[in-house]
């Protein structure tokens, strides 16, 4: 069964529709080519035929004489066989003068010409064969006095042209058959790699996502080899994604694990007996803590979520960056007093980007934060900001605990924490730089990190100016 809405089908019909027209009209013009040509050679030779005639016309006291009798006995005027060529001479009032003996013989008769003054070429069909009839008329110093009339079968030009009639039309045919045949045939061959993609393409799902596309044609067109390189990277990024939803629902489910066992054997051991208020109160502040831990978790997992499906709103407006980070620093004053660390800050008074002012809030608010928590009691941290080219600039250099160099190039991935992380935070969830990173992509900007072991950690971010 043919399918007319496919590809091949499509393809095949249209190429042989335009190869067929082009066919076609190629066949018209070497089939009136010929037939001009052809008819033109029959019309010089009667014309020349007339000419010869008319020279032997001669005009006295009002009619028409033929000065030489030879005329009539020439082969062409006097026998009756394909070659003849019949004449007829007649006056100005179309009264017949001279017949060739050809035609007085023949069993045909050549209609009379309607006027004296026709001149040209007529075609006239008797019993199937075709007869070219040429007119000169005669005129002399008097004007018009008669007409030579110059007749020959085309014979031998019409069979010609019957024979191409035919030779054309089964040349046509021919073409048509080639031309579906083997386009199909071509089609085929280079469709065939396309439905070998089609045919991987609907095996591969979930479970064998690492599967490729492959195609097993030797020479395939680049279009081929371009789709299927396309939807190898499809692929490759599906896979990703799959891998990476994976490793987001164990890490959630594993992070999430830890507060909830703590809160069931707390409460567990709680209700084995009766106890004071205090007890209660103690395992409830347990409780809590768990229960707060665990908000921060998703809520942060739902932001990278968000981040990542490219559904987090970013408003640019112009945002003085000193002063949204002198409010960041107000926000986390107590913080660092409480550790008796001193923040100093060093910004020029405006520096203006555009930019989102609530993340980038939040992700240098982070950052601080860290610096405040890894740093240990009496010691500092400072901000600095400045324009380089079209980039503004924010380093937080602290001097705590350092990062290791084995630790530095996985902080800024999900739950990851540094070594020495848990002994001056033991609440952290590891969450806090990878929501940084997300933020500051979302800010076009970029993110670095450089730190020494015990001497102290610094940050860069780098938003457009
Ligand atoms: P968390 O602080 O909850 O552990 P983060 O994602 O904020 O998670 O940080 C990841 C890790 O990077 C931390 O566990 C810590 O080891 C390290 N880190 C981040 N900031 C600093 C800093 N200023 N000084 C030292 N280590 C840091």
């Amino acid at each position: 069964m043919i399918n007319y809405r496919s590809l091949k089908f499509r393809i095949v019909f249209w190429y042989s529709i335009v190869f067929i027209l082009a066919f076609i009209l190629i066949e018209v013009g070497i089939y009136f080519y010929l037939d001009r040509s052809l008819h033109r050679e029959i019309d010089v030779a009667l014309n020349r035929e007339a000419v010869e005639f008319a020279e032997k016309v001669m005009i006295r006291s009002g009619g028409i004489f033929i000065s030489d009798s030879v005329e009539f006995n020439e082969p062409e005027h006097f026998y009756l066989n394909d070659a003849s060529v019949f004449f007829r001479v007649f006056d100005k009032n179309l009264n017949l003068v001279a017949i060739s003996e050809n035609l007085k013989r023949a069993n045909f008769v050549i209609p009379n010409p309607d006027r004296a003054d026709v001149e040209g070429v007529r075609e006239i069909e008797i019993e199937g064969k075709r007869l070219r009839i040429f007119y000169l008329p005669i005129r002399n110093e008097n004007g018009l006095f008669g007409i030579i009339e110059m007749s020959k079968f085309e014979g031998a030009v019409q069979t010609a042209m019957g024979l191409l009639r035919t030779s054309l039309v089964l040349a046509l045919l021919l073409a048509i058959i080639i031309v579906s045949y083997g386009g199909g045939a071509i089609v085929s061959r280079f469709i065939s790699p396309l439905e070998q993609i089609i045919d991987k393409a609907d095996k591969i799902n979930a479970e064998n996502l690492t599967e490729r596309i492959s195609v097993k044609q030797n020479n395939p067109p680049d279009e081929i080899i371009k789709l299927a390189n396309s939807l190898n990277k499809l692929l490759e990024r599906l896979e990703r994604s799959f891998k990476q939803i994976a490793q987001f629902t164990y890490d959630v489910s594993h992070e999430l694990l830890t507060p909830l066992t703590v809160m069931k054997d707390e409460i567990e051991i709680s209700l084995m007996k009766r106890r004071n208020v205090k007890d209660y109160i103690q395992t409830l502040n347990v409780v809590y803590k768990q229960v707060n831990r665990s908000i921060d978790i998703i809520k942060s997992m739902l932001y990278l979520a968000k981040a990542e499906a490219g559904v987090i709103s970013v408003n640019l407006r112009e945002v003085n960056i000193p002063e949204l980070i002198r409010e960041v620093i107000l926000t986390l004053n107590h913080k660092a007093k409480r550790k008796n660390i001193k923040v100093k800050f060093n910004c020029d008074s405006v520096l203006i980007s555009k930019t989102d002012e609530n993340i980038l809030f939040d992700a240098l608010r982070n950052i601080l934060d860290n610096a405040i928590e890894y740093t240990g009691k009496g010691g500092s941290v400072e901000i600095k900001c400045e324009k380089v080219e079209e980039w503004l600039k924010i380093s937080i250099s602290d001097t705590g605990i350092g990062i290791g160099a084995d630790d530095l190039p996985y902080i800024f991935d999900r739950f990851y924490r540094g070594r020495h992380a848990l002994e001056l935070n033991p609440t952290g969830t590891g969450l806090g730089l990878a929501l940084t990173k997300s933020m500051i992509d979302l800010l076009k900007g970029k993110i670095s990190v450089s730190s020494e072991i015990g001497k102290g950690t610094t940050f860069v971010v780098q938003i457009p100016a």
